[in-house]
């Protein structure tokens, strides 16, 4: 048995093996850019109003004569004499001899000419070509994350694919002869299948698009042949149950029989302890327990971290942040434990039902409390690492 840190030095001990593909920039929500990226153009293109106002070459004079009009998208660009204006609106091309905006607020309308009422600084309220960015410039840098902001800027600047760095491809395999798919009469003695559920949930919310479910009874031949199918066609293979003592938990023989190497098995934690972390040539495994909350948390600290640093993030591990608990927590068996908890503001409270069958208490937390293995006891006030679940 290891310990947590042990476990996590594994994980963290493999390179994250890139591998590219271009992408739609409307499909690229969160994925990671492989490669710089370089404006193809200036934004602003060109010298636009800030304001609806009026146009003028800057002077002491106070009237005008208004001329013309431009609005956004007209392309005519009119010669200014002095004291001539020209109507212009937010977003529309500034006339090229043109040097200020008269904010509309700020003026006298008559007929066909205004009178300024309060005269703004030179060069005011004209968004300068290029301003945001110019061309040629790097508008992203390798390794950002798209958000929604990001892509609103490239598309700005006209781009409509982008290189990514590709998303595994994983596979979900659920064993135990137990197992019903929910939408069917529960029969005496069996439960619904959820992990596959939650799991292909959570996978999709780190943004992997690639998920396989397969699904197995306890047994030895069957388990060996699905791990086979599923090693060849994946990244990553997250095998659900069947890897404790018990007769019928065959997926640790049956992952051996397949020659996927053994990176470790068991850590000194609560939930989780009968976890599996092995490799075959470029396909990881992790053999997760089948209580679902063991499996769930098993995945956030273990799988989930290099799963993300396979998709190119740069914080792979899930955030951590610093409260002060609400609870008294007892840890005798000096085993880390990982709780389910509840943070508000600067205080954690730990919930009542930590079985790792339940995961109710898992749907009501937005943290886990991690005590460490050293830790014999935290008392109310105590601060204490808690694990931010809302990536
Ligand atoms: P195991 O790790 O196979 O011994 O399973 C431990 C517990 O988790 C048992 O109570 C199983 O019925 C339950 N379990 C295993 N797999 C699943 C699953 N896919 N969905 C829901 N519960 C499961
Ligand atoms: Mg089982």
């Amino acid at each position: 048995m290891i310990s947590v840190k042990q476990a996590l030095d594994i994980i963290d001990s493999f390179p994250s093996a890139f591998s590219f593909e271009k992408v739609q920039l409307q499909d690229a929500l969160n994925s990671v850019l492989s490669e710089d990226v370089f404006s193809p153009i200036n934004m602003p293109p060109f010298r636009q109003s800030a304001m609806d106002g009026y146009a003028i070459q800057f002077s002491k004079e106070e009237t005008y004569t208004v001329v013309d009009e431009s609005k956004a998208g007209d392309s005519t660009n009119y010669v200014l004499k002095p004291t001539e204006a020209v109507r212009i609106f937010t977003g529309a091309l500034v006339p090229d001899n043109a040097d200020t905006v008269i904010m509309q607020e700020h003026v006298e309308r008559l007929e066909a000419s205004i009178h300024i009422k309060k005269m703004p600084s030179k060069f005011a309220n004209i968004r300068k070509t290029g301003e945001q960015i110019k061309i040629g410039d790097l508008a992203l840098k390798k390794r950002t994350k798209l958000n929604e902001a990001a892509i609103g800027f490239l598309a700005c600047l006209g781009i409509t694919t982008v290189s990514v760095c590709k998303t595994p491809s994983v596979a979900i395999l659920v064993t135990g002869n137990e197992l019903q798919q929910p939408g069917t009469d529960l029969e005496i003695g069996k439960i619904y299948e959820s992990n596959s559920v939650m799991l292909k949930a959570a996978l999709q919310k780190a943004g992997i698009k690639e998920i396989e479910i397969i699904a197995v009874k306890d047994d030895y031949q069957a388990t060996k042949t699905s791990i086979k199918n599923a090693l060849d066609a994946n990244d990553i293979l997250l095998v659900s149950g069947g890897i404790s003592v018990g007769d019928y938990d065959f997926v640790k023989e049956a992952l051996l029989e397949n020659d996927v190497e053994e990176l470790f098995y068991k850590i000194n934690q609560k939930p989780g302890k009968p976890l599996w972390f092995g490799k075959k040539r470029d396909t990881y495994v992790f053999a997760l327990p089948g209580n679902p909350a063991s499996a769930l948390t098993c995945f956030y600290i273990y799988a989930l971290p290099l799963l993300r640093k396979m998709c190119g993030y740069k914080n792979n591990h899930l955030q951590k942040v610093i409260a002060k608990s609400k609870s008294a927590i007892k840890n005798p068996s000096q085993k880390t434990l990982f709780l389910k908890a509840n943070l508000e503001d600067e205080f954690v409270e730990v919930l009542q039902g930590q079985s790792s069958a339940m995961l109710y208490t898992y749907a009501m937390s937005n943290v886990l409390i991690c005590v460490s293995s050293e830790t014999a006891e935290v008392k109310i006030g105590d601060e204490v690492t808690c694990i931010k679940l809302d990536v």
